[in-house]
């Protein structure tokens, strides 16, 4: 499996973009950036789209890329998430104020959007993609992911956390996990401010990730502020860990 890394800021701004990472063609995780990343041939690829949580910054790509589907007509994609995730999107989002319903445009039978409820803590297969969705600590319902391909090798994503003991947990249990995409948005001097807001600094990743054995994990760095972003490098790179890495916009990592 290919994780071609579209965005994976903690805010948009200069050349930074947000959450989303496509996984091969078609199956989206987030919705940070799509088309401004993506060709209009490989935007019809898109079937799946796995939504973490509904903050703006991991959703926005939705709109431009909904749009040009619409466009070309008799396309559509699947959104994929928990209920209480795809009951806010409902509500908020496809309620004809904010944005119109298209999960029933044009029609109900050929909607541009379907929602796509799966359970927490059991995999789903979409696409030969097994996705299980694991609680996180955020400031709204949010689900971080353990991802396999058909020969069981996969990936796990925090999507937006501050410290959390479950995921933590179920990585322990996890085997041929090639890498853990994790969140730390803050560098630690910034601690009160990544609590109130449901995220991590250098610290508080490194204090889970020897809480819970996890220290021969390979971790990729993600959601970076890019105001910090030079901050959070130095202070991992003092610690002198050597199985810490910093996930960089248009790599393709490999599973
Ligand atoms: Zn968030
Ligand atoms: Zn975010």
């Amino acid at each position: 499996m290919r994780v071609r890394i579209l965005g994976c800021s903690g805010n948009l701004v200069g050349k930074y973009r947000t959450t989303s990472f496509l996984l091969d063609d078609s199956f989206l995780v987030d919705a940070g950036t799509v088309t401004e990343a993506m060709g209009r041939r490989d935007l019809r690829k898109i079937r799946h789209i796995l939504i973490s949580h509904t903050h703006m910054d991991h959703l926005k790509g939705l709109f431009p890329l909904v749009d040009e589907l619409v466009m070309m007509g008799d396309y559509s994609v699947e959104l994929v998430s928990v209920a209480p995730v795809l009951d806010i999107i409902t509500n908020n989002l496809l309620n004809n104020l904010i944005w119109p319903d298209f999960t029933v445009i044009p029609s109900v039978s050929k909607a541009v959007i379907r929602l796509k409820e799966i359970p927490l803590e059991r995999p789903t297969v979409l696409d030969r993609i097994s996705v299980t969705p694991v609680l996180m600590t955020h400031t709204v319902y949010t689900v971080g992911f353990v991802i396999r391909q058909d020969d069981g090798q996969g990936f796990m994503f925090t999507a937006d956390t501050g410290p959390t003991k479950r995921f933590w947990e179920v990585a322990e249990g996890e085997r041929d996990i090639r890498f853990i995409i994790a969140d730390v948005s803050f560098p630690n001097r910034l601690a009160d401010l990544a609590i109130l807001s449901g995220h991590m600094t250098p610290s508080m990743l490194m204090e889970s990730i020897d809480a819970h054995e996890l220290g021969d994990r390979l971790f990729y760095v993600s959601h970076m502020k890019p105001v910090f972003a030079r901050e959070i490098i130095a202070e991992f790179e003092r610690s002198g860990r050597k199985n810490i890495r910093f996930l960089r916009q248009s790599e393709i990592l490999t599973v």
